[in-house]
């Protein structure tokens, strides 16, 4: 077994600004693993928030050594391997699990939809994020958000309340809050979220500081807006940690290590009463589709990051009209663009 690794860089159609950061590009890792004749795609989209960059994921990949592996069907050992190499290692051992599951999705024919027996048409939609920027920037992103059915608006920072009342003025449909550990105090996050009850938000993602479980939990008693953890549950063991502080969980597999482990998320958050989300980074089709094969055990998507980026080198799953579709490939479903025309039915 080999793993080939290509760097490549995702370009934004604008910058992509959350409370705490911004960027142009987001620097991915797309890899090939490769064993009898079949090759498996993967993708990392390293984050700085969880201790990895691009030399971090090819660090990890070079110290993985594929050949002392007999077969990619061993997914449970290898993977429970890959986790004992490293702790922030979530978005290279997602590249590595994606890789196995293309792979062994191809070797026996079938989608992995299929293989894990999921109704493709239950897939949800995806929500499109409108990141932060210039109010008028902002108004021009949502208009031209028009195709999707709902909208994930970022806030988290002093101007709140007029990034929603602006984006309130054009549209009605729903919204979803992100602060990303925006606000930094119980009392500014209470009083955000009563505001924005009014507003028809679906919920709020990471009101504050993922390590304030307590002061998350105090919020969570004063309002009514479901309270999803992203920062606060990175994977499986973070899980039953957050079911006070926390209505549901997103998932992503940039976090988390890859398919195998936010499996164990989604049935675990279930079975503490949890609401489940999956989310994503600026990823290209592989990474998004690997996860949309999973969607329709989720309560919400939010897979959008193949659609903020302007040179998307694979297409896989589509977005139309908001809802995710997947087709009938074996494995992920992913190609090259250059070979898409042909392949894709
Ligand atoms: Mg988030």
């Amino acid at each position: 077994m080999k793993i080939r690794a290509k760097n490549i860089d995702l370009h934004l159609k604008y910058t992509f600004t959350i409370s705490r950061s911004s960027e142009d590009i987001a620097e991915v890792v797309i890899t090939e693993l490769e064993h009898e004749g079949i090759v498996g795609y993967g993708e990392a989209s390293p984050s700085g928030r969880y201790h990895e960059t691009r030399t971090t994921v090819g660090d990890f990949l070079r110290s993985v050594h594929p050949e002392r592996w007999d077969s990619p069907f061993q997914l449970e050992a290898i993977c429970t391997q890959l986790e004992s190499m490293s702790e922030w290692s979530g978005s290279a051992r997602a590249a590595v699990d994606i890789s196995l599951h293309d792979w062994v999705g191809k070797k026996v024919g079938v989608p992995l939809w299929k293989l894990w027996g999921l109704d493709k048409q239950k897939t949800p939609r995806t929500s499109f994020t409108i990141g932060l920027d210039r109010l008028d920037v902002m108004e021009k992103k949502v208009r031209e958000a028009e195709q999707y059915p709902i909208l994930k608006v970022k806030v988290g920072v002093p101007e709140d309340r007029e990034i929603i009342a602006t984006i309130r003025r054009i549209t009605d449909k729903p919204i979803r809050v992100d602060a990303n550990e925006g606000w930094k105090s119980v009392n500014e996050a209470v009083e955000k979220i009563k505001w924005l009850e009014g507003e028809g938000i679906e919920f709020v993602e990471q009101p504050m500081p993922a390590g304030d479980l307590d002061s998350i939990a105090r919020v969570r008693e004063k309002v009514k807006l479901p309270l999803i953890a992203d920062e606060s549950c990175v994977n499986v063991r973070d899980v039953p940690k957050v079911k006070d502080a926390f209505d549901g969980i997103n998932i992503k597999l940039m976090k988390c290590g890859g398919l195998r482990e936010a499996l164990r998320m989604i049935h675990t958050a279930k079975a503490l009463g949890l609401k489940t989300m999956l989310g994503c980074m600026i990823e290209s089709s592989v990474a998004i589709t690997a996860a949309a094969h999973l969607s329709p055990l989720v309560d919400y998507a939010d897979l959008d990051g193949h659609i903020l980026i302007t040179d998307d080198p694979f297409l896989g799953v589509q977005v139309i009209d908001g809802k995710l579709v997947l087709n009938d490939l074996p494995g992920l479903g992913v190609v090259p663009r250059l070979e898409s025309v042909r392949r894709v039915p």
